[in-house]
């Protein structure tokens, strides 16, 4: 069989309307990895695999965690990361992020999931974070509706945005934290605890 390529999940993800990282998002979120020496990772938000997969072909001493409540998405998931042999490294969790207990310490957590539960995620997940561990939250921008209001075309919209918003303030003035944010991709931000 041939070989799955990262092209192969671009691909899949544009054509069956699956959000996965920007381009530009992910190459600055790997990057990150690269220059910070991080190994291990915890995301919220799987989808189909592919930003778990770009994160550990960083280094092979680099280990992730990744949570996702979708079992059509999950099993996906599975799929891809057998085909990249990565299953010794990558650990897929099907259930709701909110529900689950993690124990395990992180110096990076990426946060990519439902944008209504930013806080809660930010919150929940800070006690598996180490000492000058970072957050990287993804779609602070929401296709530039968190900056442009005209460009909101529905009250259910209208409410996510509203809460991007509400987070972005929260790391703002979350003192523990020192957060710069990056119009990369759909908006990035990164959060060192200090
Ligand atoms: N990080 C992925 C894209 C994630 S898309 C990548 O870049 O490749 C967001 C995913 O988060 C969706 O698949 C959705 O099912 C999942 N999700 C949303 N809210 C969640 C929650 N509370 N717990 C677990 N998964 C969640
Ligand atoms: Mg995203």
């Amino acid at each position: 069989m041939v070989q799955l390529r990262i092209e192969d999940l671009e691909e899949y993800a544009s054509k069956n309307r699956i959000p996965i990282m920007q381009k530009d998002g992910i190459n600055f979120l790997v990057d990150y990895i690269k220059n910070n020496n991080i190994k291990n990772i915890l995301e919220i938000g799987t989808a189909i695999g592919y930003s778990a997969i770009k994160m550990a072909l960083v280094r092979d001493d680099i280990k992730v965690t990744t949570i996702e409540r979708d079992k059509d998405r999950y099993d996906l998931a599975i799929k891809n990361i057998r085909e990249f042999n990565l299953e010794n490294r990558i650990t897929v969790i099907l259930e709701d992020a909110l529900d689950v207990d993690i124990t395990g310490v992180y110096d990076l957590v990426f946060i990519d999931a439902a944008k209504s539960q930013y806080i809660k995620f930010f919150e929940k997940f800070d006690k598996n974070l180490c000492k000058g561990g970072v957050v990287v939250s993804d779609n602070l921008s929401f296709h530039g509706m968190v900056e442009d209001d005209s460009k909101i075309n529905n009250r259910n919209t209208r409410q996510l945005v509203q809460k991007i918003r509400k987070y972005i303030d929260y790391l703002k003035n979350n003192e523990r934290y020192e957060t710069i944010f990056y119009k990369l991709g759909d908006g990035v931000s990164v959060s060192i605890k200090k």
